[in-house]
């Protein structure tokens, strides 16, 4: 699941507007494709497809938009103000289509259906808007822009899962990957946009992840992370011909084993689950395999019961407690993440207290918070009134933060002393003199590199110190 704000490594680390660049196919015919994403892991996968389909039609690509022939944002509704920031970008690119009126200009995902009519018609600030569904859409939508017509398709699909189409991989460190095991949402978390702009919810035939896995492991990556909306609700029946015996349906447990047996050498990590969801049969089957990462993240967003039913979480607070204990029995060294929001329309102090008794009862590794900001479209604008003033909204989410850098602390200082097996993912932000990579619990580690070992391998590392987000240490293999 998508919740709230997908925005991480696995869903929720924001990364705006990052721009990226294939190497050339050999096979351009000259025009150059800069694609621009935002917001969660999802934005950045699709806009791999959206690559590889195009690279298919001879594009190449460019870290330039001011060299290229088709210019998309693929864009993110989650965060406020993406309007205005989407609307400024195109704003620049404005200016150079004024030099190069060839230049086609085009929104993909999520804001595609609300912004069609206002920027290709209002506005008149790109040629071509293209929904999440419709990205094999693309190279018949340039056409028609090339042919003098503006194109638009957000049509959702039922069906779509891209499951033949092997995304180009972009701005990769050639170590970790991710692949979309499922698109689209069912739940309809009052709070949630995504469930309208990326539509109902399938599931990618499970052969087909599986062999992205293994072509992955085959080019020298080390870890995937298996994406979708709501991971635990992935099922897919395989199709048989008629009058032959049904297969079995493959369930996201199966699918995880399936995918940890390419390679024990591959590591898995998924996000994001939904906690209503989650079974023990997937607790085990993450226990089962060295190579399943002892990591969860869980969206909690409020500790409070009535809240959550506000929200439309489908769970409550004894519920969420149930599967987070689930999880620390079945695996004990498993860290846990979440989601918060805090000020959700009515929220009192006492359920505010909630969520705070919750993060106690959990001890998060790490959480995403916010304070809640109305997003047009969804079930909560239309059914509550958004009636908790900024200043208790930011006063809550001040006290929530305050007690996650407690948690975070807490719990990192923890892997202080031990030895943690770590995938070295590149040099450390700070110094070529450090590695960085993660361990099983997704904890950054950063360590002095090791001429013996490389970018891929796996090391054994001493934590010596930490920051709340960083653990210190050095390789004793
Ligand atoms: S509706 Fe709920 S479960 Fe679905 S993407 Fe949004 S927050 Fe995640």
């Amino acid at each position: 699941m998508l919740d709230l704000l997908h925005t991480t490594k696995t869903h929720d680390e924001t990364r705006q507007g990052e721009a990226v660049e294939l190497a050339p196919t050999g096979k351009a015919d000259g025009r150059k494709l800069y694609i621009e994403s935002y917001g969660c892991q999802m934005n950045f996968s699709d806009s791999e497809i959206v690559a590889s389909i195009l690279i298919d039609q001879g594009y190449e690509t460019t870290k330039d938009y001011k060299q290229a022939d088709v210019v998309f944002i693929n864009t993110c509704s989650i965060r406020e103000n993406a309007e205005q920031r989407v609307r400024n970008r195109l704003k620049e690119f404005e200016a150079v289509k004024a030099k190069n009126p060839g230049l086609v200009v085009g929104v993909l995902g999520c804001m595609a259906e609300r912004l069609k009519s206002k920027f290709l018609e209002e506005e008149k600030l790109v040629d071509v808007v293209v929904g999440p569904d419709a990205y094999r859409d693309l190279p018949n939508l340039i056409n028609k822009v090339e042919d003098g017509n503006k194109a638009v398709n957000v049509l959702l699909s039922r069906e779509e899962t891209y499951a033949d189409i092997s995304p180009v991989r972009l701005n990769s460190n050639g170590v970790s990957a991710f692949i979309s095991i499922m698109r689209g949402c069912d739940n309809m978390c009052s709070f949630c946009v995504v469930p309208f702009t990326r539509g109902r919810e399938r599931s990618r035939d499970y052969a087909s992840i599986v062999k992205e896995a293994q072509d992955l492991y085959n080019a020298g990556y080390r870890e995937v992370t298996l994406l979708g909306q709501n991971v635990d609700s992935y099922k897919y029946t395989p199709k048989v011909e008629e009058g032959n015996d049904p297969l079995p349906t493959v369930n996201f447990a199966n699918l995880l084993e399936l995918v940890a047996q390419v390679s024990p050498e591959l590591r898995i990590r998924f996000s994001t689950s939904h906690p209503k969801d989650i079974t023990d049969e997937v607790l085990y089957t993450m226990a089962k395999y060295e190579n399943i990462c002892k990591y969860i993240h869980l969206p909690v967003q409020s500790g409070n019961s009535r809240v959550l039913e506000l929200m439309n979480r489908t769970y409550d607070r004894q519920w969420y407690m149930g599967r987070v204990d689930a999880i620390k029995r079945i695996m004990p060294d498993c860290a846990i993440s979440t989601d918060i929001i805090t000020g959700f329309c009515t929220e009192t102090e006492e359920e505010h207290a909630e969520t705070l008794s919750m993060m106690d009862y959990v001890k998060y590794d790490f959480a995403y918070m916010f304070a809640y900001s109305e997003r047009p479209g969804t079930l909560a604008a239309k059914r509550y009134q958004d009636d908790i003033p900024e200043e208790i909204k930011k006063r809550r989410l001040t006290e929530v933060v305050n007690k996650q850098q407690i948690h975070s602390l807490e719990r990192i200082t923890q892997y202080v002393g031990k030895v943690h097996k770590v995938l070295i993912e590149g040099f450390s932000k700070r110094s070529d003199k450090d590695y960085c990579g993660r361990n099983d619990q997704n904890t950054m580690v950063v360590f002095p590199v090791d001429a013996r070992f490389k970018v891929g391998d796996y090391v054994h590392v001493l934590g010596e110190s930490c920051t709340s987000a960083t653990l210190i240490g050095k390789i004793i293999d």
